[in-house]
């Protein structure tokens, strides 16, 4: 089968020199748009190296049998396809199912690394993940920079310095990085989330838990957070704006898998901050934690830094990529063989994470899953 790596939107390359390479002794062939891995700093050079070919992206999409992509290409590059491609990206079909038609009209196959459960055994496949605690840790990094004060306590001759005060709003993958992070420079971590199971965590890494009593059951949510009653939600936000007023930095990270973010921090609450502490909106893309967050931009509202940015992975690219790469290397192993792919669908991973199949929409199809 001819694999195709094409140049994403961000710095990231899916496919590193070291996979392609594993590609082509089982067999495969490898091809590659020009400057692919460079933002990433693996040259075009380090590709053919390993006996990749270098081709347009033009070329790549109407003659490639499998395509890894980080971000889904649009729907103007899906019509270029050939029937019978394999396509594998995060393609979020629970933001918008109507993508599956479209893949499924063109007679393509569509896995999505988005819809693979968060089982133990998937971890080591599981690109959320790694995306995630990248993001948590360059967020605390991207404070860092922004704020105006010491992240450590100090003592100094001219008189100590208080250590900063870091919330963390969300303790999940990104937000436990981030919490590590924060204590590694030491600073002050306190941090909050509505899973039950976060307090133990969030508690190992040595942050305090901030306790909201009454959430939610969330034992059958798959480990995804669930919503909550209006008066959970007044509770929490009156005990989260004590906290934020107090805070140097807040870092969040919020989701609600398949709904726009929840909001925690108001426009009074950000007005109630410190001058000159930060804000990192990590769920920007998703509508954003913070009132005033605008996505994909660092703003000043009320002498408060709020950055919005759900893409912080790419910014240290090369290590994304290696880990994007590994999780594929890993979740390949249950489908590729020298012949080509051999999926079992009675595999949960493969067949939660097959979206269509063939030119059938699977995903949200009960009947066909159980099958
Ligand atoms: P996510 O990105 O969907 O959300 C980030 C965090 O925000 C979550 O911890 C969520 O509970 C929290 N959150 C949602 N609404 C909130 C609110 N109103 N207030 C405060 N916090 C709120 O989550 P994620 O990091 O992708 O992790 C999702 C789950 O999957 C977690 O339970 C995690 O432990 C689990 N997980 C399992 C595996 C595995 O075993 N393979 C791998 C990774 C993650």
């Amino acid at each position: 089968m001819l694999f195709g790596i094409l140049r994403e939107n961000d710095h990231r390359v899916s496919v590193t020199p070291e996979l392609a390479k594993k590609f082509i002794s089982e067999g495969h062939e490898v091809c590659f748009e020009i400057g692919a891995g460079t933002t990433a700093y693996f040259n075009d050079s380090s590709y053919t190296a390993v006996g990749a070919t270098e081709k347009s992206r033009e070329d790549i999409l109407k003659t490639a049998n499998v395509l890894i992509t980080l971000d889904p290409i649009s729907k103007e590059e899906v019509e270029l396809l050939s029937e019978g491609t394999f396509l594998f990206s995060s393609f979020e079909p629970f933001q918008d199912a109507s993508i599956c038609e479209l893949y499924a009209t063109k007679g393509i196959s569509a896995f999505s690394f988005d819809m693979i459960p968060r089982t133990t055994i998937a971890q080591s496949m599981d690109v959320l993940s790694s995306m995630a605690s990248i993001a948590g840790y360059k967020a605390v990094l991207k404070a860092t920079e922004l704020l105006p004060r010491y992240m450590p306590m100090l003592s100094t001759a001219a008189g100590t310095v208080p250590p900063s005060k870091v919330l963390i709003l969300g303790a999940g993958v990104a937000g436990l990085q981030a919490i590590a992070t924060a204590k590694r420079l030491g600073a002050q971590v306190e941090a909050f989330d509505t899973r039950a199971a976060s307090k133990e965590e969030v508690q190992s890494l040595g942050a305090k838990f901030v306790e909201v009593a009454g959430a939610n059951d969330d034992t059958n949510a798959g480990g995804y957070a669930v919503e909550q009653s209006e008066e959970y939600k007044k509770k929490q936000a009156e005990l989260i704006n004590q906290k934020i007023e107090k805070a140097d930095v807040v870092i969040t990270t919020a989701q609600l898998r398949g709904r726009p973010a929840p909001t925690l921090i108001s426009e009074e609450a950000v007005k109630s901050m410190k001058p000159g502490s930060v804000i990192v909106d990590i769920a920007s893309s998703t509508g954003g934690n913070c009132a005033l967050t605008e996505d994909a931009k660092v703003v000043k509202k009320h002498d408060v830094f709020i950055v919005g940015n759900s893409n912080l992975a790419a910014d240290i690219s090369e290590q994304a990529s290696v880990l994007f790469s590994k999780n594929v290397q890993n979740y390949f192993k249950l489908m590729l063989t020298k012949e080509g792919f051999n999926f079992d669908f009675s595999d949960e991973i493969i067949l939660q994470s097959c979206i269509v199949y063939k030119g059938e929409v699977i995903y949200g199809n009960e009947a066909k899953q159980q099958a």
